[in-house]
């Protein structure tokens, strides 16, 4: 799966991006277990704060 860093500056621009609605908007961005690790979001992050966890399947 994908996870959104600290580097995050919450422009908003993966949230619509993810076609299984894995992020979500709380206190900052995250992603939850639904990520089908698609890449999309990280494609359009224009800080590179997302990236693919190498500690999750
Ligand atoms: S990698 Fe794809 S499925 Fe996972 S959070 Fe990003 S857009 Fe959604
Ligand atoms: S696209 Fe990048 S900077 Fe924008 S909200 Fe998503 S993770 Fe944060």
């Amino acid at each position: 799966m994908y996870i959104i860093t600290d580097t995050c500056v919450e422009c908003g621009k993966c949230e619509p991006e993810c076609p299984v609605d894995a992020i979500s908007h709380g206190s900052k961005y995250t992603i939850d277990e639904s990520c089908v690790d698609c890449g999309l979001c990280a494609a359009v992050c224009p800080v590179d704060a997302i990236y693919r966890s190498p500690s999750f399947k």
